[in-house]
């Protein structure tokens, strides 16, 4: 699949460019590589600090504003009614944007039913085509859209081959959420580039790793962000669509899940404490 239909209809590509941890500095010279490369969406946040450098990279290319899609990221200080429409805003102003495709809170703490009431009335505005939640878990998802309005178009959640989302993405698909992988791979954590299952899959397609990771997630019906600062690399992340994985492939990869993050547990305790009172701004 190279796009997915929303369940509000909006169309949004199969795989996008994720600019966490890209330092503001570089953020234009990357995105203008990733749009030169062929990216059409881009995935930012309010708290990766390079809203700003994302929008002149944009602006700059000379793409029509129709051909791109364009996510960012509410962040949990900004989870009050007011609060929400302000922020929102505000990456509008850094981003120099319009209208947004995709508006996403960010984290699954505080006080995200007044958040996602303020997004519903941006969304009912037209100010932003379509909005979603990060990392909640099913429960929590499950609670937000029965007691709200619109229902999430997009679940945001660390998906890999050693993090594999089997009941979530189970949960998604039947609920008409999208199920969209944050870190598709693993941060590199793990030796996951090195890893002989893979491996073995990807020298028989003639392939990279990495793209094989991505085809997987691409087969399971699941939308990536892939990041990399490399234009080959780019290139590279991009081309999963010439070559299919056998279902026995599949399968072996399947095996490679370990059912938990190597990254970091969102419900644990310090975590919950620690990025949940995480200050982006006074
Ligand atoms: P990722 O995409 O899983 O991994 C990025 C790492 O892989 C970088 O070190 C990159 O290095 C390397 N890499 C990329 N392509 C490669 C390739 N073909 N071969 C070898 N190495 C490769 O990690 P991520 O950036 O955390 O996740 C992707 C996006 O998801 C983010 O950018 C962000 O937009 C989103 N995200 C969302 C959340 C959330 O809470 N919602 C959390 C984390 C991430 P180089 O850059 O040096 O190439």
């Amino acid at each position: 699949m190279k796009e997915v239909r929303l369940n509000n209809g909006v169309i949004m590509p199969a795989i996008g460019f994720g600019v966490f941890q890209i330092p503001e500095n570089e953020t234009e010279r990357v995105v203008t590589d990733a749009l030169e490369a062929g990216y059409r969406m881009i995935d930012t946040a309010a708290a990766y600090f390079n809203e700003r450098p994302v929008g002149d990279a944009i602006r700059h290319s000379g793409l029509k504003r129709e051909d791109l899609f364009v996510t960012t990221k509410l962040w949990v200080q900004d989870y009050e009614y007011e609060d929400t429409l302000r922020a929102f805003d505000n990456s509008m102003k850094q981003l120099g944007l319009d209208y947004l495709d995709l508006y996403l809170l960010h984290k699954p703490y505080g006080n995200y039913y007044a958040a996602w009431r303020a997004a519903e009335k941006l969304y009912k505005e037209g100010r932003v085509r379509a909005i979603g939640v990060t990392s909640f878990g099913n429960e929590r998802l499950q609670d937000l859209f029965l007691h709200n309005e619109v229902k999430p178009a997009v679940n945001q959640i660390e998906t890999h081959p050693f993090f594999q989302q089997k009941e979530a993405n189970v949960f998604l698909q039947q609920e008409g959420i999208q199920h969209e992988a944050w870190a598709p791979f693993a941060e590199g954590k793990n030796g996951i580039f090195q890893h002989p299952v893979l491996k073995t899959i990807a020298e028989k397609h003639g392939r990279t790793v990495g793209q094989v990771i991505l085809r997987w997630l691409n087969q399971r019906g699941v939308v990536v962000i892939p990041k990399s600062v490399r234009k080959e690399r780019m290139m590279e992340n991009l081309n999963i669509f010439n070559f299919t994985l056998t279902d026995e492939e599949m399968k072996d990869i399947t095996g490679l899940d370990t059912g938990k993050s190597p990254i970091y547990n969102d419900m644990d305790l310090p975590t919950v404490r620690g990025i949940g009172t995480h200050k982006i701004h006074d």
